[in-house]
This record gives C-alpha cells, sequence and structure tokens, in this order.
C-alpha cells in the first residue's frame, strides 16, 4: 500500500515507526512509595524476597488432618488437638487428630489435607468427617503465587492497582520509578477564548486544551500550560522557546496545516528541526513532529476530533515511551461491522464507534454519529475507534479492528 497519490504522505504505521525509533525514554529516577506508585513507570526489575505465601496454608475454614489417619470410604471420627486461627503458628499436629484451621492459617506439620468444614459434624472434643475425603486437597502451598528471587514486575511497567497489591505481597514499600515526563501543551488561534469569557463575534471556545490537559493527567504526566497562542510568527516563536525551557517534550493543536495563518511549522524549522509532516490519517493529516532547541515537539492539528484521534494514536505512545513504558501500543480487538464504508483510498480512516452487541452475543461496532473532524460530540458518544484501514472498503458483517477508548485512553 502507498501513498503515491498524495506524494509526501506518510503511512501511520510509517509515522509511528519513525515516531517510536525517535523518542528517548527519560533516565531521571526518583524513589516512590508504594502507596504513591500508581501510573509510574518502574526502573528497574522489582525481585521477591519472600515466597508468596510464605508457608503452606489453609484455603478452607474446616479441619486439618494427615490422609492416612481418614478412611475415604466411611465417616472418621478423629479427636481435635489444637486450634490454628490466621496468624498463629502451629504445633505439629498429633499422630490420629485434626486441628480446628481457618482460611489463610499455617497448616500445622505434619498434616497433609484440609477437610473443609461443610464436610465434618464436630463439638469441643472431636470431628466426624463424611466419607469421600481426598488427599491433599485444600491447601495453598508455599511459594504458590510467587518464589523467593522471583521477578515480579519488570523495568518499564506501567503500574495498575493489581501491580501495587502485588508489590506489597511481597513486601515492597518504596520503588524507583521514572520522574514524571514534563508535557508542555499550547493551543494556537486567534479565534480562541476561554470557556467563561464571553463568545465575541469571529472566535470559539479552546476546546483543545481542556481535552489535551485531560489526556495528558490521565497518564499520569506533569503539564505546563502554555494556554492561547496568537496566529503570528513572534508569538509562537516566544511560546515554543517557553515551552522547550520548562519542559521535556511539547504539543502545539492548530497552526500546522498549509494556510498562510498557520506559523507554527515555519517556527519549529526556525527554531530547530521539523522532521515529520502529513501523515495518511483521517482525522488528523497535518501531524507533525520536530524538535525546538533539541527538545522533542509533536505538532497536533487544530480540529478537536483531530487532536483527540492523533494524540491517541500517535504522541501517545510517543510520550508513554519518552516515559519509560515498555508497553505502548493500545489494545485493538476484532469486532464485526454494523455499517458500511466505501475504500479509504487516501488516508487510514479512525472511525468514532459505539459497541453493541448483536442477537448471537458478538460485539457489533456501529458509527457513533458523525465522522465529520468538527464533531467532538461523536467523540464523546462513542465507545472507541474502529480502524478502516488504507485502501479497503468495509462492507457491514466485516471483521474490523477496534481501539477501545478505555485502552486508548490511560
Ligand atoms: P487550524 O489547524 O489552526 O487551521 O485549525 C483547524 C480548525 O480547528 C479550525 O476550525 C480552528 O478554529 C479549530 N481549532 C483550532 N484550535 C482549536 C481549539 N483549541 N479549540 C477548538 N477548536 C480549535
Ligand atoms: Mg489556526
Amino acid at each position: 500500500m502507498n501513498c503515491c497519490d498524495q506524494p509526501g504522505l506518510m503511512t501511520v504505521e510509517q509515522a509511528l515507526e519513525r515516531l517510536l525509533a525517535a523518542a528517548q525514554p527519560i533516565t531521571d529516577i526518583e524513589t516512590v512509595a508504594l502507596m504513591s506508585a500508581l501510573g509510574r513507570v518502574l526502573a528497574a526489575d522489582q525481585l521477591s524476597t519472600v515466597d508468596v505465601p510464605p508457608a503452606d496454608n489453609s484455603a478452607m475454614d474446616g479441619f486439618a488432618l494427615r490422609f492416612a489417619d481418614c478412611n475415604a470410604d466411611a465417616e472418621t471420627t478423629l479427636p481435635i488437638s489444637q486450634r490454628i486461627p490466621a496468624g498463629v503458628v502451629p504445633e505439629s499436629l498429633q499422630l490420629g487428630s485434626a486441628a480446628r484451621i481457618f482460611t489463610g492459617a499455617e497448616v500445622p506439620p505434619g498434616a497433609d489435607t484440609v477437610v473443609m468444614q461443610e464436610q465434618c459434624k464436630w463439638d469441643d472434643g472431636a470431628v466426624t468427617i463424611n466419607a469421600g475425603i481426598v488427599a491433599g486437597t485444600n491447601i495453598r502451598p508455599r511459594g504458590q503465587d510467587i518464589e523467593k528471587g522471583a521477578i515480579v514486575l519488570q523495568q518499564g511497567r506501567r503500574l495498575t492497582p493489581q501491580d501495587l497489591g502485588l508489590l506489597a505481597s511481597v513486601g515492597i514499600a518504596k520503588l524507583p520509578v521514572y520522574r514524571r515526563l514534563r508535557v508542555a501543551v499550547l493551543c494556537t488561534g486567534d479565534e480562541l477564548v476561554e470557556p467563561g469569557e464571553t463568545l465575541i463575534p469571529g472566535h470559539i471556545y479552546n476546546s483543545n486544551r481542556y481535552m489535551l490537559l485531560g489526556l495528558l493527567q490521565a497518564l499520569g504526566f506533569d503539564c505546563v500550560d502554555i494556554g492561547i497562542v496568537a496566529d503570528d510568527p513572534e508569538a509562537t516563536e516566544q511560546a515554543l522557546l517557553k515551552a522547550a525551557a520548562e519542559a521535556d517534550c511539547i504539543l502545539s493543536s492548530g497552526g500546522v496545516s498549509v494556510g498562510e495563518e498557520d506559523h507554527v511549522k515555519a517556527c519549529v524549522d526556525k527554531l530547530g528541526s521539523l522532521d515529520l509532516w502529513r501523515v495518511a490519517i483521517k482525522p488528523g493529516k497535518p501531524l507533525a513532529y520536530g524538535h525546538v532547541r533539541g527538545v522533542p515537539f509533536i505538532g497536533l492539528p487544530g480540529n478537536p476530533v483531530s487532536v483527540f484521534v492523533t494524540f491517541a494514536i500517535a504522541a501517545r505512545p510517543y510520550l508513554l515511551k519518552t516515559q519509560g513504558a515498555s508497553e505502548c501500543s493500545p489494545l485493538t480487538i476484532p469486532v464485526v461491522a454494523g455499517f458500511s464504508r466505501p475504500n479509504s483510498a487516501k488516508r487510514q480512516e479512525y472511525l468514532r464507534a459505539r459497541l453493541v452487541p448483536d442477537d448471537q452475543g458478538r460485539q457489533r461496532a456501529e458509527l457513533a454519529g458523525s465522522q465529520s473532524s468538527g464533531v467532538l460530540s461523536s467523540v464523546c458518544r462513542g465507545d472507541g475507534l474502529v480502524i478502516h484501514k488504507l485502501g479497503e472498503a468495509i462492507a457491514e458483517g466485516d471483521q474490523v479492528l477496534f481501539l477501545p477508548f478505555p485502552d486508548l485512553l490511560y
């Protein structure tokens, strides 16, 4: 597949490959408490210094015993020789006896089986166990989850809530993570006013600032909010220099297209280099990448939907890799198309879609309203994006790839 009919346009895959090859992961490391580590990227492999669980323990409330002391084909009555709640170190099991035991409590040395209490009748002195006892049941063996010395999580992992639980389970209280990436955001456009201000004729509210800062915050980056930048070379240059001085990466919206009011590209070229411009993506063709005084710069288009799509598809993986994350490509899931589209001859399209189960219980993607790049409300109505591959048509019932928002945005 190529884009010969539009010389200079590279495919989304080519652009992503170039962006990711250029991304330089940051190396500054800081130590944080486990409680503050959610969403941070691990700077070193984490090893367990203990077995989890640290000893064989009971998976049930019931009785611990030696299988050899029981008759599997008939009831067995045994004296109760000790009581072992969780948190207590048990004594060795007396031969020919049972120990009352509770979930999570350590199995006493000498016992090899736990019988759940639903299979038992007991009083203070003795327990009678139903026929049908199976050797070795209901014991969680030492090291079943994690063995001492094993790597529990690898460098480059973006920590999830379940990761914090796993790290806690091996006793890790502090851990090395990469310093948070600082990302500057500037919104170009003489037409922009901030929400809360009166909308004067010829103007529109600045949506990109709030959406971009939200997208960045959701990914755990520190934001430097440069605000609105006028459509003039001087103002653009000043804003880019300020952003380069204060941040690790710069994101801009608008001003990267071909009109004479689009000053961003020329300024980036003047202050550094423009390394990539124009991608066969819809919406979002004028996507740009370069450096300003050595600081990486991503120029997103102006239309809010284009900003959203190009951020999710291109800027997000670039920034995550720069943050040190090893996994930065989003989940794609195959779904059934609930719509038809003609051949997308020139650009790969990202369609806003909702997932609706069909009558066979399969996930079917329906378009979430207008696909115009000026219609942000259909992004809000969608559950994710369907990839309409370059040079292909989509017929209703075809299998298409779907990028769910929860995975694209966090
Ligand atoms: P541009 O690429 O600067 O020509 O912008 C393309 C379109 O996006 C124009 O209709 C702009 O008015 C609109 N746009 C640019 N920036 C923003 C913004 N921050 N918020 C909302 N719309 C914007
Ligand atoms: Mg503009």
